[in-house]
């Protein structure tokens, strides 16, 4: 078993941009592809893990999903990153349509997506950390037994002033995901 870095994408991995649903508005944040490139050469695995509301409310289709992260790979792949995985929760508890509204246990702050993961590639969770913009992203890395960082970037700043890292098996809050690792890899 290997550990892993999971990845919130809004806001972490990329620009924040409100329900993003077209490839051309994927941004990378600076530092992510060079960390993510990093973690591939010390044989750590790096995933997204993202909750996409946007398909339950409606607001674009699946296919466009896959469309937009078709793209995050492209981004990555031109600086020699690699992901090895991508997870999504499409659903919502009450605002979803259809079979998408649903009580799942995908949706961050639940761990089901990190717990996927680690069952799809091998990894040790009590070894891996979590990065994230908003509490939820936190949360969810700590009930799946993961050490979790808050970086700045999208909604860090506001997330900031209201987390208590205690809680959430934090190791501190950065200014980039490359801040965090680095921070991470020192200590373990
Ligand atoms: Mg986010
Ligand atoms: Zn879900």
């Amino acid at each position: 078993m290997r550990p892993a870095v999971f990845f919130d994408r809004d806001g972490t991995v990329n620009v924040e941009v409100h329900y993003l649903s077209r490839p051309e508005q994927l941004e990378l944040l600076p530092t992510v592809a060079q960390t993510i490139t990093m973690l591939n050469s010390q044989g750590i695995a790096a995933v997204v893990v993202t909750n996409q509301a946007g398909i339950a409310r409606g607001y674009f289709p699946e296919h466009r999903l896959e469309a937009v992260h078709l793209r995050l790979h492209e981004l990555l792949a031109e600086e020699n990153a690699k992901l090895d995985g991508v997870y999504y929760c499409p659903h919502h508890p009450t605002a979803g349509l259809g079979a998408y509204r649903k009580a799942c246990e995908c949706r961050k702050p639940s761990p089901g997506m990190l717990m996927a993961a680690a069952r799809d590639l091998n990894l040790d969770l009590t070894r891996s950390l979590m990065i994230g913009d908003r509490d939820s992203d936190l949360q969810a890395g700590a009930n799946a037994g993961c050490q979790t960082g808050l970086v700045l970037t999208g909604y860090g700043q506001e997330t900031s002033a209201a987390i208590n890292l205690h809680k959430v098996h934090g190791i501190g809050i950065f200014p980039t995901v490359a801040d965090a690792v680095r921070a991470w890899l020192k200590q373990s």
